[in-house]
């Protein structure tokens, strides 16, 4: 189907978040992604994956990509692609890796890097439902420079929505530095007893090395849900 871009925002040096009006697209659940297609004069396409980071139902939808230097799809679209260009997509795709908010259950939602796009889109429709189930986030990027969405999460951060992040290589003065290990896990997300639906998504390295940490913190693998953005960062 075709989607035309009305508008974008600049999120990092490296991210920009695009603002697409796609008439044909079904009804879209937070945690959902879209697949969008290049079409080079030449016939070759190229198709990459790429996270709603608009709240369910929302129009228009938004995505927010992250430009790999030597990547096929992302450069185009963080640095080339301007308002009123096409674009080709396909979707809402995504069954599992939702959030409803008829979900009553506390929530555990961790990102790393980019993969704080589907999230977002959760934090954004628990916002809008005026949702009561606890929701938690922990963010984890490389430096403050890469954070997206910063002043939107600092604005909602709150009784209904804790944050906290941590940075991998680059901190502000007096913050810890390093992977998200076990013992950040332990202190900064709902604890296991509490059977919060957890939803973990970045790099695959990432989210593997987070899910076996919720497992050895005793979180139930059912209650673990997990989307890979592709090698690991
Ligand atoms: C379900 C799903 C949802 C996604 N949602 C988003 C999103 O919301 N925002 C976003 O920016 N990306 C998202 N991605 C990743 C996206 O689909 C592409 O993989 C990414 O944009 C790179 O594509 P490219 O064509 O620019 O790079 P490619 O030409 O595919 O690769 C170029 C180089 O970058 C490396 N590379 C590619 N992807 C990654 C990665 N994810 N991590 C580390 N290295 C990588 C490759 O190894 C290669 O060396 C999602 C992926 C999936 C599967």
């Amino acid at each position: 189907m075709s989607a035309r871009v009305t508008g974008m925002r600049r999120e990092t040096a490296t991210a920009r978040t695009l603002v697409l009006e796609a008439p044909e697209l079904g009804d879209t659940v937070a945690g959902q992604h879209v697949d969008i297609r290049l079409t080079a004069e030449d016939g070759y396409t190229a198709q990459r994956s790429y996270s709603l980071a608009s709240p369910s139902g929302a129009r228009p939808v938004e995505v927010t990509v992250e430009r790999f230097e030597d990547g096929e799809v992302s450069p185009y679209l963080v640095e080339d692609v301007a308002v009123g260009d096409p674009l080709e997509l396909r979707g809402p795709i995504g069954g599992w890796f939702v959030w409803r908010q008829e979900q009553a259950e506390p929530v555990q939602l961790i990102a790393g890097g980019s993969g704080i796009v589907p999230l977002m889109a959760m934090v954004r429709t628990h916002a809008a439902a005026l949702s009561t189930a606890p929701f938690r986030l922990l963010y984890g990027v490389q430096d403050p420079d890469r954070r997206y969405y910063r002043d939107e999460l600092d604005r909602r951060a709150g009784p209904a929505l804790q944050v906290d992040v941590r940075y991998s290589r680059r901190a502000p003065a007096g913050a810890p530095v390093g992977r998200i290990g076990v013992a950040d896990l332990s202190l900064l997300t709902v604890p296991a007893e509490q059977r919060p639906t957890v939803y973990v998504c970045g790099p695959t390295g990432f989210v593997e090395a987070i899910a076996d940490g919720l497992l050895h913190l005793g979180h139930a693998p059912e209650r673990i849900r997990t989307e890979r953005f592709g090698p690991s960062g």
